[in-house]
């Protein structure tokens, strides 16, 4: 498609041909069989809405909420129609005129304010025994009662008692030959510390220099994918104009999240497609934001020291965040790390979306999310490995309580962290 029409719905329903490719590959219709959430229809009435024929009124908000935006449509359509980016640009439309829930505007206000979130995060790192039981060494939490935006018998992460980016300083050397810096995500900074500790440890076996960027400031997903472009855009250029202050004093921002960094790398262009100052100023940063293993094994010599290591009795089966594999084409690196000391068993399929969807699918939607979840687990038990892996944070939270309502005992870990646990045996 011509870069103007990406963001065009009605010639995007114009090029469709109506073929239905995407649909057998849809994670919504897979999990709700109607035409109208399906990538075909969803493209069909945003041409309508585009031509004044659909109002966006509450059943059309409540179809253009249901799409995952895990581009599996993107991936497979002969002639890769945007439709996540149309759904994006719609769902901001639908904020404007229906405006967010008090819990989204609660939760965005956090993103843009991290000391506050620090603090409030800390404060739920002390009540959350009260309201949750604590599962697997505080890794997940179950409510103990049901909240109006949290269902009962679910699974999620539990609070960690600092923030890693405040439990270090903010410049870490390890020999000052190189140096990278590092971008952590907000689930690796308050629920998942131990992918960032475990980062820290593989960058000083292999005498890299970090530097925490300690000013970062939520990559703006959730906002984006529930079309709060105000608080995108104020996160965005926050990032972009702290970005470009060291920018030229490291190799790379390496990030163990695949949703921040595509959100920074891919995201970021395509918000500002039509501010283009900002937009030229994304894509410039762009060229040094990476998966930190892609990075890892495209740039040093991890594989050889990590070749030099026993092999573990260990299997995994490794899942591919949507924002990995079909936004960046990153599959084959994670894989290269682990196969050398772990044995890789792989699922049926990889590269199936896990369900996790955003905001609005975790919360008002979740039964979407935990219907999508259902096959997922069950490939990973099947796949008959101990552990499984992906280098996203969203993803072990959905995986996590997937496996949980379908009694799958697997471990989850970041590749980052199977990586470390290798580097430190002694
Ligand atoms: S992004 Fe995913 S859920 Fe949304 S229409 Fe495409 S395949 Fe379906
Ligand atoms: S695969 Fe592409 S062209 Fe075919 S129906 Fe789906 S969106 Fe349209």
């Amino acid at each position: 498609m011509q870069n103007n029409d990406l963001f065009n719905f009605k010639a995007t329903s114009d090029q469709c041909i109506k073929c239905g490719k995407c649909i057998p590959v849809c994670t919504i219709h897979n999990v709700n069989s109607d035409e109208v959430t399906s990538p075909r229809g969803f493209i069909d009435l945003l041409g309508a809405y585009q031509d004044g024929e659909l109002e966006l009124d509450k059943r059309a908000k409540d179809i253009f909420e249901s799409c995952f935006l895990c581009t599996n449509c993107v991936d497979i359509c002969p002639i890769s129609l945007p439709t996540d980016m149309i759904i994006e640009q719609v769902r901001n439309d639908i904020r404007k005129k229906y405006g967010l829930a008090w819990f989204k505007r609660g939760f965005f206000y956090l993103l843009r304010h991290r000391f506050t979130m620090d603090v409030l995060f800390k404060l739920g790192y002390v009540f959350q025994t009260c309201g949750f039981k604590i599962q697997k060494e505080i890794e997940s939490m179950e409510p103990r009662f049901s909240l109006p935006i949290i269902k009962k018998n679910r699974l999620l992460p539990s609070l960690g008692k600092t923030s890693f980016l405040n439990a270090h300083p903010e410049n870490i050397n390890n020999g000052g030959k190189r140096k990278v810096a590092i971008f952590i995500g907000c689930l690796g900074n308050y629920n998942y510390r131990q992918v960032g500790e475990s980062l820290l440890s593989i960058l000083k076996h292999l005498e890299i220099d970090a530097f925490l960027a300690k000013a970062q400031k939520c990559c703006s997903a959730p906002a984006y994918f529930t079309g709060d472009f105000n608080t995108v855009d104020y996160l965005a250029k926050h990032n972009i104009e702290y970005f470009e202050q060291f920018i030229d004093d490291v190799e790379a921002i390496i990030i163990p999240e695949a949703t921040c960094s595509a959100m920074i790398k891919i995201d970021y262009e395509h918000y500002f497609h039509d501010q283009p100052q900002w937009r030229d100023r994304a894509v410039k940063l762009s060229k040094k934001i990476f998966m930190a293993t892609q990075w890892l094994e495209d740039n040093t010599d991890l594989d050889k020291l990590l070749q030099s290591k026993d092999k573990r009795n260990i299997a995994v089966t490794y899942h591919d965040p949507c924002h990995a594999r079909k936004m960046q084409g990153i599959y084959e690196q994670p894989r290269r790390l682990i196969s050398k000391n772990y044995t890789i068993k792989e699922m049926s399929d990889p590269n199936a979306c896990c369900g996790f969807g955003g905001v609005t699918m975790q919360t008002e939607k979740y039964h979407f999310a935990k219907a999508a979840g259902v096959p997922k687990a069950a490939m990973i038990k099947q796949s008959g490995a101990s552990v499984v892996s992906a280098e996203c944070s969203a993803c072990r939270m959905q995986i996590n309580d997937s496996m949980y309502q379908a009694n799958v005992d697997v471990e989850f870990k970041n590749p980052i962290e199977l990586i470390a646990q290798v580097l430190e045996e002694r």
